[in-house]
């Protein structure tokens, strides 16, 4: 015990020592300023899980912690899909999600976009054939753009946001 309050008092609290990431506060910068060209400086993400480990979710929640501070840069998690601009979808679409899925995005303000994240909903692996599973393929909707990774780093969601506005016509 003497030994881990030591520790503490040795190394103060980590994340202090956190590096400046220049190359992140470009890409945060370069963010807002399409955010603002693009969706008036406010862009609204319905996130739907439809069947992940919830890692990827955990990357996302990482987002909002105060050194990512998406939020500032003017990108909010809404709670309804009637109030979002985009759904970012993670998981393997499972036969239960599919339909909840389609409710979701025809209740989304046209035009929607979505956004799938982590390699799970476009699987094409060990479970791709179980019964329990549909795919994204699966939803016929348009798939705007996709975040890679499993799960990907917050730095990567939030570069593919920034890739995601920047196709956007
Ligand atoms: S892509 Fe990976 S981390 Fe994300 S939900 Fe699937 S298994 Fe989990």
């Amino acid at each position: 015990m003497i030994k881990f309050w030591k520790k503490r008092a040795e190394n103060s609290i980590a994340t202090r020592h956190l590096k400046f990431d220049k190359d992140l506060e470009e890409i945060k910068k370069e963010l807002k300023s399409k955010i603002g060209k693009k969706f008036a400086g406010s862009l609204a993400i319905r996130m739907v899980s439809s069947g992940s480990c919830n890692a990827c979710e955990a990357e996302c929640n990482a987002l909002l912690n105060p050194y990512y501070d998406l939020e500032r840069l003017g990108i909010h998690f809404v709670a309804s899909p009637r109030h979002a601009d985009a759904m970012l979808l993670s998981g393997v679409v499972g036969v239960n999600m599919y339909h909840h899925i389609l409710d979701a995005y025809h209740q989304m303000p046209q035009p929607a976009y979505i956004i799938t994240l982590g390699d799970c909903p476009l699987l094409e692996g060990t479970f791709e054939k179980s019964v329990a599973i549909k795919g994204a393929k699966s939803l016929d909707l348009p798939i705007f753009h996709h975040i890679a990774g499993c799960p990907p780093e917050p730095k990567e969601i939030i570069e593919g946001l920034l890739t995601f506005l920047k196709h956007l016509p």
